[in-house]
């Protein structure tokens, strides 16, 4: 009923689809497409593997990933609303053979390789 519970639930639907992405996939990816007073925060920590998001347990909203991650997600995901579906591009890395979803990222965030499109 109020503007917060709003708000909760838009973050619940978008963690299912996160969820649905990453079963899907089998990598964790996640977009947010909330309201600015909903921040995302990502925290750069290299100890971490790449091409991976991962919560922070003591910070609600705030995700670690490597600086190669973060440098590779695109910036725009955010704005992509209910269309995120209908974009899905699978796509499987020369590399490192990594399958993603190319919509999210500018490069490939496990090894760095750019993109070859056909
Ligand atoms: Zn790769």
């Amino acid at each position: 009923m109020s503007f917060e519970t709003d708000k909760e639930e838009v973050v619940r639907d978008t963690l299912k689809k996160i969820e649905r992405m990453k079963n899907a996939a089998g990598k964790t990816l996640f977009r947010q497409d909330l309201q600015e007073e909903i921040q995302l925060q990502i925290k750069v920590d290299n100890s971490l593997p790449h091409g991976r998001f991962y919560p922070s347990e003591v910070y609600p909203g705030q995700w670690r990933a490597t600086e190669q991650t973060f440098k590779a997600m695109k910036k725009n995901i955010f704005a992509l609303g209910d269309d995120i579906d209908e974009l899905k591009h699978e796509y499987k890395c020369e590399s490192c053979s990594e399958v993603l979803d190319i919509q999210f990222w500018n490069f490939c965030p496990f090894c760095g390789e750019s993109f070859k499109y056909e």
